[in-house]
């Protein structure tokens, strides 16, 4: 079976672990203070490391005192994470069209959307691309919204020539078992906004203030007063062990996934029935390759999905659109134009450092006999 997505470790990430363990010291400690020095560096920017990328939207959204009824614009096509980690403020998430080029979102449809108690703007950064990054950040200015960039699947992009959470008003990545770097489970903030960031520190540790210093000496802070709502979303030492290994592998990792992407576009490029999203890879870190099949249904995607799956070929959705599932769904957004049309044309192929040539070879000839 291909696999649409699956973690590639290597002997240097089951070294660290084991190291880890031998020194029965589990939670949060020395080891995820490297990870995160060694993020601070890469990024060049301050870094906190959280237990999912999830976690990782929800602190840096409650860092920015969002309250209840206030508002965040998001593409509807995204992860549920990105809805839940909003709808988990108080705020609420309003679902945004897309620009069908680059699948990230529409400003021209998020302009429409704004009212006085849009508070911030939510980019995703779809398969890694970022869109255009410069037009989100000048609309982000001209209305005065913070940014909140998920960037769960951007980790290594380049954007004018500068790592995707370099500059960035805050990003948050994600390290679970499938994205660009794994930590097992996993994510990072990443701002320069020193007074978030330490509110982030602060809220992965249940609120108790300054518990990060006493957790990189392997301790904690026994006498404490909690002013602000937190939860237990820290990253432990297991984790940051695989997280590092994978970081000291990164040119490896990203290298081949670029390739593999790469060879998908000219595989399927000169013919009519199959269309890839246009990326320019010697930038972007691609996370997942999706297509898109015209004239597709719901019902007839799901039967080569089947088809597929048969002949070994195991293909993903990138994503239902939020706006449209129960506890979102918002009538009154409706219709979100060109995220309800390419929906069901929309399907993801495998994409890992494991594919080879030769598998991209028989998915490419085998999509292409079904369609
Ligand atoms: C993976 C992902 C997340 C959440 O990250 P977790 O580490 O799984 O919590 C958020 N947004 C997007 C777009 C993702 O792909």
């Amino acid at each position: 079976m291909l696999r649409l997505s699956k973690s590639c470790l290597a002997k240097v990430e089951k070294d660290n672990v084991l190291s880890v363990l031998d020194r029965e010291y589990l939670g949060m400690g020395s080891e995820v203070k490297q990870f995160e020095a060694e993020l601070s560096n890469y990024f060049d920017c301050p870094t906190a490391c959280v237990s999912s990328g999830t976690a990782a939207l929800h602190l840096a959204l409650q860092a920015l005192e969002l309250r209840p009824g206030d508002e965040v614009l998001v593409q509807t096509i995204t992860y549920v994470a990105s809805f839940q980690a909003i709808a988990a403020t108080g705020a609420k998430p309003v679902a945004c069209d897309i620009d069908p080029c680059t699948m990230t979102i529409d400003l021209k449809d998020a302009a429409k959307r704004l009212t006085e108690k849009t508070k911030a703007l939510m980019l995703v950064h779809y398969a890694g691309g970022v869109g255009q990054l410069s037009d989100a950040y000048s609309f982000a200015k001209k209305n005065n919204l913070r940014v909140v960039e998920d960037a769960a699947h951007a980790f290594g992009t380049l954007y004018n020539n500068s790592i995707v959470g370099s500059k960035s008003d805050i990003a948050c990545f994600s390290f679970d078992g499938i994205k660009n770097i794994t930590s097992g489970e996993g994510g990072c903030v990443t701002t320069n906004d020193r007074i978030l960031l330490k509110k982030v520190e602060d809220a992965r540790l249940l609120g108790v203030e300054n518990d990060t210093s006493a957790r990189f000496q392997n301790s904690r802070t026994w006498e404490f007063d909690v002013k602000k709502l937190g939860w237990r979303y820290h990253m432990s030492d297991v984790m940051a062990a695989i997280g590092r290994g994978q970081l000291s592998r990164f040119e490896e990792l990203s290298t081949k996934r670029k390739l593999i992407a790469s060879y998908y576009d000219a595989s399927f490029s000169g013919q009519q029935r199959v269309s890839f999203f246009k990326q320019d890879y010697s930038s972007i870190v691609p996370h997942i390759y999706p297509v898109k099949i015209s004239g597709m249904t719901l019902e007839t995607r799901e039967v080569i999905r089947k088809k597929l799956y048969k002949k070994g070929i195991q293909t993903g959705i990138h994503y239902q659109p939020n706006h449209l599932l129960s506890y979102f769904f918002d009538s009154t957004a409706r219709p979100i134009i060109n995220a309800e049309k390419i929906f069901p044309e929309l399907l993801s192929l495998p994409l890992h450092p494991d594919i080879t040539r030769s598998d991209v070879d028989y998915v490419v000839s085998t999509l292409l006999d079904l369609v």
